[in-house]
């Protein structure tokens, strides 16, 4: 099959991680015979050099008419970056929520995975981490609470702020089919979270996913109320699979997920809209204090791209075996300087690119 990839290498390590992913695409490529055309544009900061903004109208263009856009990071270091003296909707982060919103994106995927080869590196007991966890955090994007009706007004001489968290049923029902969809991809289980004891969106949120539910029989559907599921992270996140939540639990419940794993540098991200384009990009940042160096873990943006063939080309077994790739890998000891420990083999970016692509 042939795919339409835009590639946004973007500032700091950026450039050096998507290489590296694109070096394990070439793989997949050739092993199962698909052709992917690449278009790169600027984003972010090296974008503002150029152009003087950090997102052109025609970069938008060429992001909207592929079939899915795979992302490095952008941003500098905003201490003593000249892009920070900027206002902030000319900053190199602004270019982020400009795309989000012109491609449609509502749908925010985030996998929490511990390897087995990692679970020293997760601040969570041993006796819980060696049972390992791989779930599935996905976040609604553009409703609730961040972008209800606020502001602060005087009353009774006390100034008192309002923040309104709004959904309506189609909002919910689109997300919902998503993590159904998900679900059945992964082991067939799906969390709902909200706050169905306190907040009528949450009951409005409960109605809708299961009447979504009766679409997908092989998904196993259970409510969690949102208090209960932070707890259950820290001390049975192996029950997970797929977590589905709105905007504001969402934010806080996948930085959980991802603190419990322990390592910043290995995990993905997706955001898809109605039809198959995605946006794939690492949950962490440019990292301006290692780049240029070789030194950066380039698995996180590796499992985007897997998670790109997966979502948006639906290569499942492709996918697959990029992630085996990675465990691969990580079981034969190698390891980047931030997920090192004792007794494995220290390699650079590319050479972890490498070995990654050695092993679809
Ligand atoms: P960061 O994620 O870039 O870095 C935090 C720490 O983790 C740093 O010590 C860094 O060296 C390390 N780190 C991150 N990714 C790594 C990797 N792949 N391999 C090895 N080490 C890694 O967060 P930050 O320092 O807060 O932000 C730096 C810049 O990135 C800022 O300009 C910020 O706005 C931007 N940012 C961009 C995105 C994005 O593009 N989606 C997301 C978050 C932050």
């Amino acid at each position: 099959m042939e795919f339409n990839i835009t590639l946004i290498p973007g500032d700091g390590i950026g450039p050096e991680i998507v290489r590296e992913a694109v070096k394990v695409l070439h793989a997949v490529e050739e092993k199962y015979g698909h052709k992917f055309n690449y278009t790169e544009i600027d984003m972010g900061g090296c974008s503002i050099d150029k152009y003087g903004v950090p997102l052109t109208d025609e970069a938008l263009e060429t992001a909207k008419a592929s079939d899915a856009v795979l992302l490095g990071a952008v941003g500098g270091n905003v201490g003593n970056s000249p892009w920070y003296q900027l206002p902030p909707d000319k900053r190199p982060e602004a270019a982020l929520l400009r795309i989000r919103k012109e491609l449609g994106l509502f749908a925010n995927l985030r996998p929490a995975l511990l390897y087995e080869e990692l679970s020293a590196a997760s601040p969570l007991r041993a006796d819980i981490a060696e049972k390992g966890f791989d779930m599935l955090i996905m976040r609604e994007l553009t409703g609730g609470l961040y972008f209800g009706k606020r502001y602060i007004e005087e009353i009774d001489g006390k100034l008192t702020a309002v923040d309104t968290l709004t959904y309506n049923e189609d909002e919910i029902r689109r997300i919902a089919i998503k993590a159904f969809e998900a679900a059945g991809k992964r082991r067939g289980h799906l969390t709902s979270v909200d706050k169905a004891n306190v907040l009528d969106s949450s009951r409005l949120w409960r109605k809708v996913v299961h009447e979504v539910a009766e679409s997908y029989p092989d998904v196993s559907l259970d409510d969690m109320l949102v208090d209960s599921c932070a707890m259950q992270i820290t001390v049975n996140p192996d029950f997970f699979d797929v977590v589905l939540t709105e905007n504001m639990f969402g934010d806080i419940l996948s930085d959980e997920a991802a603190a419990v794993t322990g390592s910043l540098g290995m995990l993905p991200s997706a955001s898809l809209g109605e039809g198959k384009l995605g946006l794939y990009e690492p949950s962490h940042g440019s990292a301006p204090d290692i780049a240029g160096q070789d030194i950066a873990n380039p698995i996180a943006t590796i499992l985007s791209a897997a998670m790109m063939l997966r979502y948006s080309f639906d290569l499942d077994e492709e996918a697959k075996a990029v992630e085996n790739a990675v465990k691969k890998v990580l079981r034969e000891g190698f390891r980047t300087g931030d997920i090192m420990s004792e007794g494995m083999e220290k390699v650079s970016c590319s050479r972890m690119g490498d070995l990654i692509n050695e092993r679809i």
